[in-house]
């Protein structure tokens, strides 16, 4: 179908959350997508930091046909091998004891959130259930994880939100101590706030965060859904800053680009979670955890996290070379593959020039660019990215 038929019809048919670029893919292999026309684009979006191995990869999409034939879907109640291997993976490479499966980053907050409160209200009775996020933070769209978003624009028209939450500047320690009371469960925040803009946890402040939370048995909880599964370089971000939570919650790159969300936690807190106290009809799936499993067995049996390191490293020198020459950008943050620049100009005119120029960018915030390519993208493959860049920055000044 093309572009302008398509985009006609989901103007008639589909609800009008998105704001969509002028593009309709067809097709993708490796780090390239294509549109009905053939065209190819370079891809530094993976579906927003989900296909980390890239399109089409050969396990993953053994792994999805081989389990689809054998069994899509049970329920939870009864066993199936890809959930409880999947879990055994996740915990005999985290911190984390045991994990509970969802869909999406949403829910896997939504899930980590009850757990807090599960956990305090077993432990210390009704009343200490205050979770203390972060200002410009983003943890999904429910009505709980919105309340914990500390961004008015996912909260506007939809109160009354959730009560108990409390939001402070991220890295701002002060802040923090005097916003974790006697009433307070928990404290979300991610390692790197990705929608949020790219900015980067101190590891000092994480320290001092882990510090104050075991003081007072409040619980950490880090939301890993964009920057977890090797985006940073590491299976997980936290890895690299320091610190262990209690809590983590994944999603985005977990399934490759199939659906599939987890709450891990260590097992004296996993323990206010009992039969029924919580559920997914479709969490935990067959079929989304051998997707699971075949990006776990890619990311830890291949030099695919080790190359995503070197890579992260490139792109990183590459884009402070890129501020040095062009005045239009202020700032490089980030790690690993979660790459970020904020720029003296609107984002979207960038998106839209390097859409035009054949690569696939994502803005966030109006002057934010973000880049989360699929884990195997090529030095060669950054460098053009790096040379557009240039060229669009070279005709702005001019
Ligand atoms: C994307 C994202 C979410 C929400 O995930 P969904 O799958 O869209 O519900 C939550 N937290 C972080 C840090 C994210 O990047």
């Amino acid at each position: 179908m093309p572009t302008e038929e398509l985009k006609q019809d989901a103007a008639r048919y589909l609800m009008q959350t998105y704001t969509r670029q002028p593009l309709a893919i067809a097709r993708g292999r490796g780090t390239k997508v294509y549109d009905f026309e053939g065209r190819e684009y370079l891809d530094f979006v993976g579906g927003i930091a989900v296909n980390i191995l890239g399109h089409g990869h050969p396990d993953l999409i053994q792994a999805i046909q081989r389990q689809a034939a054998q069994l899509i879907h049970t329920s939870n109640l009864y066993y199936t091998e890809p959930q409880v291997k999947l879990a055994q993976v996740l915990v005999e490479h985290s911190f984390a004891d045991k994990v509970f499966f969802c869909n999406s980053g949403a829910e896997a907050n939504e899930a980590a959130i009850k757990l807090a409160r599960r956990y305090s209200h077993d432990k210390y009775g009704a009343g200490r259930h205050e979770i203390v996020t972060m200002k410009n933070s983003f943890h999904g769209r429910t009505m709980a994880t919105i309340t914990a978003t500390g961004q008015e624009k996912v909260q506007k028209g939809y109160e009354p939100l959730l009560p108990g939450f409390h939001y402070v500047a991220f890295n701002n320690l002060e802040e923090l101590e005097q916003a974790v009371t006697d009433k307070t469960a928990a404290i979300l925040l991610e390692p790197i706030q990705g929608e949020g803009g790219v900015h980067v946890a101190d590891r000092e402040y994480l320290k001092q965060v882990r510090a104050l939370c075991t003081k007072k048995d409040v619980l950490l909880m880090f939301d890993e859904v964009q920057t977890g599964m090797g985006r940073t370089g590491t299976l997980f971000a936290y890895e690299q800053l320091g610190v262990q939570p209690d809590i983590m919650t994944l999603a985005k790159g977990l399934g490759g680009g199939m659906p599939i969300g987890a709450c891990l936690a260590i097992d004296s807190v996993a323990q206010a979670f009992s039969p029924g106290s919580h559920a997914s009809t479709f969490g935990g799936n067959p079929l989304a955890c051998a997707a699971g499993l075949a990006v776990c067995r890619v990311l830890l049996e291949g030099q695919v996290l080790d190359h995503a390191c070197r890579m992260g490293e490139h792109f990183a020198k590459g884009l402070s070379d890129l501020k040095e020459r062009h005045r239009v950008v202020r700032e490089v943050r980030g790690l690993g593959l979660l790459q970020g620049i904020e720029l003296d100009m609107e984002g979207k005119v960038v998106v839209a020039e390097c859409l035009a120029r054949g690569i696939l960018i994502n803005g966030t915030g109006e002057h934010v660019l973000r880049f989360v390519p699929p884990l195997i993208i090529t030095q060669l493959e950054i460098d053009r990215l790096l040379d557009t860049l240039t060229q669009i920055f070279s005709k702005q000044a001019a």
